[in-house]
């Protein structure tokens, strides 16, 4: 925590929501702390309270045993006194001082009173944990969200990036590419994040795309181009550039493998559409017809 540069918190800033959960589990790790603790004072305490009530009990184990004593002489001296036929008064006294010393209600306080000493040694070797944290301190921390456009020659590309300045992690980013993970971030003008070894200039437009934006290699003039500058050639299905595709004289457009010029009209044609002319050369079929 040293290593922190901490301030005093507002409690509006800190969020709130998770707090009764977070109070408890610190509750919880707090007993777990004290746990060791609590049980090696209650062992010693146990310890002490055993000594305690053996002392009490031989205590009164000797009083007890004075008690009987004292109670069974007593007996004695009235049975001598009957037989001696002592005068009935001196009798009555006697058995009243008997009554007064050795009845059962004497004998039931002694035993009362062992019981109140023995529950209040127990109530003084006793261990009564309550937990509760009296001091809470939160620490909280801002996550900062930051909203990155990348521009690309007029073209632009939001990215949400999250900076946590605890853990000082930056939200990754892999190359929509190739996948690999990016510590410079590229956009293409497609649209994707990819890395500096995926990103290629169009042969054709010279836009800056990744490998998902391009069609491939031209098959007329072997230029690297982009889905927006790649054709089909509707003759022998070969993807093309568009600056190899050319306009026929019919109106449609093929590639330059699959064109030539009539020799004859200069016009350009479709290779396949010409025919021998008388003269050998092959021409295109205005021409062939013309002689
Ligand atoms: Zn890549
Ligand atoms: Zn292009
Ligand atoms: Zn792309
Ligand atoms: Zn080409
Ligand atoms: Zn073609
Ligand atoms: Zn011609």
């Amino acid at each position: 925590m040293e290593d922190y540069n901490i301030q005093e918190g507002k409690v509006e800033e800190a969020s709130t929501e998770h707090l009764s959960v977070d109070y408890n589990s610190a509750k919880e790790k707090l007993h777990e702390l004290l746990n060791k603790k609590v049980e090696k004072i209650s062992g010693e305490l146990n310890e002490k309270l055993n000594k305690e009530i053996l002392r009490v009990n031989e205590h009164y184990d000797k009083i007890l045993g004075e008690f009987n004593l004292n109670k069974s002489r007593a007996v004695e001296r009235i049975k001598e006194a009957t037989k001696n036929n002592e005068p009935a008064d001196k009798l009555n006294r006697m058995k009243e001082a008997f009554e007064h010393s050795f009845s059962d209600s004497n004998l039931l306080k002694i035993t009362s009173e062992i019981k109140a000493v023995i529950e209040n040694e127990k109530s003084k070797y006793s261990l009564d944990v309550d937990n509760r944290l009296i001091n809470t301190t939160i620490i909280y921390y801002p996550v900062f969200k930051v909203i990155l456009v990348l521009d690309e020659a007029g073209f632009s590309k939001a990215v949400e990036v999250v900076y946590n300045p605890l853990t000082d992690e930056l939200s990754s980013f892999v190359c929509d590419s190739c996948k690999t993970s990016l510590n410079e971030l590229n956009v293409c003008h497609g649209g994707h994040i990819c890395c500096s070894s995926c990103l290629h200039s169009c042969s054709e437009c010279g836009k800056r795309f990744c490998r998902l934006c391009f069609a491939g290699i031209c098959d007329s003039c072997g230029k690297l181009v982009c889905k927006n500058c790649a054709r089909k050639c509707s003759s022998c299905g070969k993807l093309v550039c568009k600056n190899c595709m050319r306009k026929t004289g019919t109106g449609g457009e093929k590639c330059s493998n699959c064109v030539s010029y009539c020799p004859v009209c200069s016009k350009i044609v479709e290779k396949k559409t010409m025919v021998r002319g008388s003269d050998g050369r092959m021409v295109c079929r205005g021409c062939a017809s013309k002689k």
